[in-house]
């Protein structure tokens, strides 16, 4: 295959694990690049209830798990997204949502695209926490219209009122600091794991940068997946 060749191809972005913290916008990207690279998004929950719903056998071990209490083990969402990954959408690429969450889980996710497909590659999209405080923290809705405001970056005309037809904003209940922390806590201790995993095998761990606008920050996720994929593919040539 000639260079020219190569670079006319069309690029395949392959399995991509977007990871951010709470209110990174990783749902906007994911929507973006699930549209741009017409390659569906893998979500375990949506998984796990198509299944339950379905009644497929799959479906129903999680359900008398479930209704006992217990929780759904990792065996039986592998098996969920081993079948998911066997239908032909998923053949350039798809986006994981929710997958793989554990250390194990990611192993596991590796031996089953070793012969097959691309291996994934994560992509954690950063944000300087005192942002996403101020994201979370200072996010206002409207009850009656429903826009949303930010009294920080996106603040209405009069405070604490809607700039269509004045009615007074309302704040969830659960956009606090605390909360806010306790998530982020969480967060960083699922996903450290992970991230380590795919840092050390073959370098397939990036971050980029989220303080920027929506349409820098998916340019920034393009770039850095064509980057990742050239480079993986170099190095599987050289073996
Ligand atoms: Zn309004």
């Amino acid at each position: 295959m000639s260079d020219a060749s190569v670079n006319s191809r069309e690029f395949f972005p392959g399995p991509v694990l977007l990871l951010g913290a709470p209110g990174v916008g990783k749902g906007t990207q994911a929507k973006l690049l699930v549209d741009e690279f017409r390659i569906p998004q893998v979500s375990t929950g949506d998984l796990l209830r198509e299944h339950r719903k379905n009644h497929t056998p799959l479906g129903m071990m999680a359900d008398e798990l479930m209704s006992k209490g217990q929780l759904v083990p990792d065996e039986l969402v592998n098996e969920m997204v081993a079948a998911r990954l066997t239908e032909p959408d998923t053949k350039h690429g798809y986006i994981l949502d929710g997958f793989p969450r554990t250390l194990n889980q990611a192993e596991w996710l590796d031996g089953e695209l070793a012969t097959s497909a691309l291996p994934v590659i994560a992509i954690s999209i950063a944000v300087p926490e005192r942002e996403l405080l101020e994201r979370i923290t200072g996010r206002m809705t409207c009850p009656v219209c429903g826009t949303i405001y930010n009294v920080y970056s996106e603040p209405p005309a009069k405070a604490g009122h809607c700039d269509r037809e004045g009615a007074a904003l309302t704040r969830r209940p659960d956009d606090t600091e605390p909360v806010f922390r306790e998530r982020m806590k969480a967060f960083e201790a699922k996903t450290a794991a992970v991230i380590e995993y795919y840092r050390k095998h073959g370098g397939r761990f990036a971050e980029v940068n989220g303080n920027l606008s929506v349409d820098e920050v998916t340019q920034s996720i393009r770039g850095t997946l064509l980057r990742l994929r050239q480079h993986g593919e170099a190095e599987r040539q050289e073996k």
